[in-house]
């Protein structure tokens, strides 16, 4: 048994959150692998350590002293460790960091040290050996990561060891560090994962795992208990802020269920995520599983009689959206109507020359774009099994002064999609949520 662990940056900010992540590591002993991100904030006006180092790449290239923003940085660490008690020589990490900013480092390499400094100190406070992601995490020239070579090179690694890995970074072939998009040590943990083929990937963070709906809009909501990967998938589209993107999928190859925890509250089971629950009978539990939603959509509806059995048409419609290269979300129709729901920002720059397009290629009895609106997807693998719950949802909707302009479902019966005006976002949300989970 192997669980693969990755703490965030609120779990690695200071010594307080190193003596949790301890206690929870050491709770349980297959708790073998640990991803870190680098130091996050303490407090809400504090600073993360990666947005520090990149304030400090752009001192060093526009000539200004980085000395206070560096020393900002060293404190941190040096803090942790003098905190922790700790015997490892990370000033002289700091002192190498610091002689090759001023002889000339990289952007990405220095971006990457947040992580590195954070995985040496914890893979001292732990007793654990450290793994350096530039030994194993390796890039193509093409920026896309070679899974195989990499997987391999963990496996060499950090087979039957226990060890703590820096998230965020890997390696170029030419040996140069290379970063991931901001928030990547998640992608990290999901691929030692999956390298180790681990039986659980637990993603530790600062919430008890995926909220049924936006605590910015909804009052305290409660947190998903068990999530399909299908299911997640749908409500990140629809807007949810999960997990870095890109995360899923490793795991989701390996079948490897990813649990989502909360640091400061190891008890709470949070978030688990499979490919499949054995509880589409459960039917005393609820069958929305999360509700999620973003505004700015443009709706484009184009009428033309006789659309629905001319072949082809269709498809010249979606050519003109691919030739500029705008993505459709969701394509609901009609008898003689056919809606494309896009993102208004995506589509500002061309929105004329693609109507011009459509009026001249699909000769249209007319072209419609409504704009501001707002998609609210209910998303839950049980509504499959229960008729009615799209009428119900219209009739909240309705009963509430909230009027749709666009539904659209899967087939599958996983998820119903409402455009309704930005105006109504946040309302149909409530509405929702309050009908369906409290
Ligand atoms: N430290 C990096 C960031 O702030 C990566 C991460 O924490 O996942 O984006």
């Amino acid at each position: 048994m192997l669980k693969v662990l990755k703490f965030g940056g609120s779990s690695m900010a200071d010594a307080i959150q190193y003596k949790k992540v301890r206690a929870i590591v050491e709770a349980d002993p297959t708790r073998r692998v640990v991803v870190v991100s680098a130091a996050g904030k303490r407090f809400k006006e504090d600073h993360k350590i990666t947005d520090l180092l990149y304030l400090c790449h752009a001192h060093v290239q526009y000539g200004v002293s980085f000395e206070s923003v560096f020393g900002m940085i060293a404190d941190r660490y040096k803090g942790i460790k003098e905190d922790l008690g700790l015997k490892i020589d990370i000033e002289s990490h700091l002192e190498q960091i610091r002689k090759k900013l001023i002889s000339g480092m990289s952007e990405e390499e220095l971006a990457s040290r947040g992580e590195y400094l954070s995985a040496l100190l914890m893979a001292d406070y732990l007793g654990f050996d450290f793994v350096d992601a530039a030994h194993w995490l390796k890039f193509r020239y093409d920026g896309t990561i070679d899974q195989e070579e990499s997987y391999a090179a963990l496996r060499r690694e950090a087979e039957g060891r226990k060890v703590v890995i820096p998230g965020f970074y890997g390696v170029m072939p030419d040996g140069q560090i290379q970063t991931l998009t901001r928030g990547g040590s998640d992608i990290t943990g999901a691929l030692a994962a999956a390298a180790l083929d681990a039986d659980v990937y637990e993603n530790w963070t600062d919430v008890s795992g995926i909220l049924m709906a936006d605590p910015r809009i909804v009052e305290d909501p409660q947190p998903i208990d068990r999530v399909t990967y299908s299911e997640l998938r749908e409500l990140s589209h629809a807007g949810a802020q999960v997990l870095h993107e890109g995360t899923i999928y490793p795991v989701r190859e390996k079948k490897i269920p990813l649990n989502i925890r909360n640091t400061n509250e190891p008890d709470h089971p949070g978030t688990m995520i499979m490919e499949s629950f054995d509880d589409s009978m459960d039917m005393e539990h609820r069958f929305i599983t999360g509700i999620a939603g973003k505004k700015d959509h443009s709706i484009i509806t184009l009428t033309k009689i006789g659309l629905s059995s001319a072949v082809g048409e269709l498809r010249r419609i979606l050519e003109v959206f691919e030739d500029h290269n705008i993505p459709v979300e969701y394509v609901p129709s009609g008898l003689d109507t056919v809606s494309l729901v896009v993102d208004s920002a995506k589509v500002s720059s061309c929105l004329y020359s693609m109507l011009g397009e459509l009026q001249k290629k699909i000769k249209p009895n007319n072209i419609k774009v409504h704009d501001q609106i707002a998609i609210v997807a209910a998303v839950g693998r049980k509504m499959a099994f229960r008729a009615g719950v799209s009428g119900r949802i219209f009739a909240r909707l309705g009963e509430n002064g909230i009027s749709i302009r666009m539904i659209s479902q899967g087939p599958d019966e996983m998820n119903i999609i409402v455009g309704i005006d930005n105006k109504d976002y946040a309302n149909a949300i409530r509405v929702l949520y309050n009908s369906f989970v409290k």
